[in-house]
């Protein structure tokens, strides 16, 4: 059995080193956060599973990947064997009447891109709204729905899988900066470690040997809302970004997110607050006396073409640049990687 190297336990080493242990493989990891550090881009993340929603920021190249990964994460969730916050209540898109242009060239990239035989969504009146979504404030005179649509809450996904793999792997080199890579090695400053195959899953760590690769800041507020019930994804249609509330357990919820061509990951900006926080008092007024918990900010590994990269040389293999789509995309790409891995000869 071949021994596996994965450096980067972020979202998707850590994916892609449960589905090796369930295919029976050797694995061992690298990160150079904690195990329950919050260092990596997905502990930022909203979680959401959501291809249409996001179709105007989506490569149309994707869109498919994007609905078999929609179609793999129940299954995901169901191996973990617990608790992860994970939903499939739908998206509803909303926006504000001085927002309608934004609105209508969504409604545009949709309608292109799906086949009205599907009924991948729907259109909603305002009473149809107020049904799906009693809590909204009125003035919104329809909605498009996208049933099916997902998310998950990292903070509870990335631990639940953690939890999983630690007892199978071989080990979990923790706090552990990795220096370089090579075919078959992984280099920790003087300490040189020989694998069948490396997988580099280091995200924005890879920079060095990933000439192309950017980070894209993006920034999220969290909240603690007893006065909000929302059940969906919301979408508010925005000029400047895709604004989105997801609900978490528990009456929190996330707001984000900003998407800016920007490597600062330093705090959220004063305009950037105001807008996330105008965003959410203006869907729900039980907003105005919420708790604010948490502002972050984290850069989400791009490449120049906004598309993943998964590539295998000999006894090397690279999985990144999964930019806003992680998520959305883990089950997918691994699966993808997976069976490259079988072609090659590796499991
Ligand atoms: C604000 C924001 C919101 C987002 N919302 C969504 C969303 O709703 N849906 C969605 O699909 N995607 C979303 N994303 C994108 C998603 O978070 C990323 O695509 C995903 O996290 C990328 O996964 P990754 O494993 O490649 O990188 P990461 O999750 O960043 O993991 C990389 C790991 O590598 C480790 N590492 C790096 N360098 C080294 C080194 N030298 N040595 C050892 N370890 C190293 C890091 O510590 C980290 O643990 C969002 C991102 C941001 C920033």
């Amino acid at each position: 059995m071949n021994h596996i190297a994965i450096v980067g336990a972020g979202l998707i080493g850590r994916v892609m080193a449960w589905q090796l242990l369930q295919a029976g493989q050797r694995v061992t990891l690298f990160d150079r956060d904690r195990i329950d550090g919050d260092e990596a881009a997905a502990y930022t993340a909203g979680g959401m599973i959501s291809p249409l929603s996001e179709i105007e920021v989506l490569e149309p190249a994707l869109l498919q990947l994007a609905r078999q990964s929609l179609q793999l994460w129940p299954a995901l969730v169901d191996s973990l064997g617990q608790e992860v916050d994970y939903h499939n209540h739908g998206s509803l898109i909303v926006s504000h009447p001085q927002d309608a242009a934004a609105h209508q060239r969504y409604l545009r990239q949709l309608q292109q891109h799906t086949d009205p035989a599907a009924a991948e969504y729907s259109w909603l009146n305002a009473s149809q709204l107020s049904q799906q979504e009693p809590e909204l404030l009125p003035g919104f005179q329809q909605a498009v729905f996208l049933p099916g649509e997902s998310w998950v809450d990292p903070a509870r996904l990335m631990p639940a899988l953690a939890e999983r793999i630690l007892p199978l792997c071989e080990h979990w080199h923790s706090g552990c900066e990795v220096t370089a890579i090579e075919p078959h090695t992984v280099i920790c400053g003087l300490d040189s470690h020989r694998f069948d195959l490396v997988i580099d899953c280091r995200g924005m760590g890879a920079r060095e040997d990933l000439p192309g690769l950017r980070g894209v800041r993006g920034e999220v507020a969290r909240f603690h809302a007893p006065d909000v019930r929302l059940t969906h994804l919301i979408r508010l249609m925005h000029p400047r970004y895709c604004l989105y509330i997801v609900p978490r357990a528990n009456q929190r919820y996330l707001i984000g997110a900003t998407q800016i061509e920007s490597e600062d990951r330093g705090p959220v900006t004063v305009r950037s607050a105001l807008e996330l926080l105008s965003a959410v008092y203006s869907l729900h007024k039980g907003f105005a006396e919420a708790r604010i918990e948490a502002f972050k900010t984290n850069l989400r590994p791009a490449m120049p073409d906004n598309q993943p990269l998964l590539s295998l040389q000999s006894g090397l293999m690279r999985i990144n640049g999964l930019f806003r789509h992680g998520f959305m995309l883990a089950p997918a790409i691994t699966t993808q990687a997976l069976q490259q891995l079988q072609q090659q000869g590796y499991l």
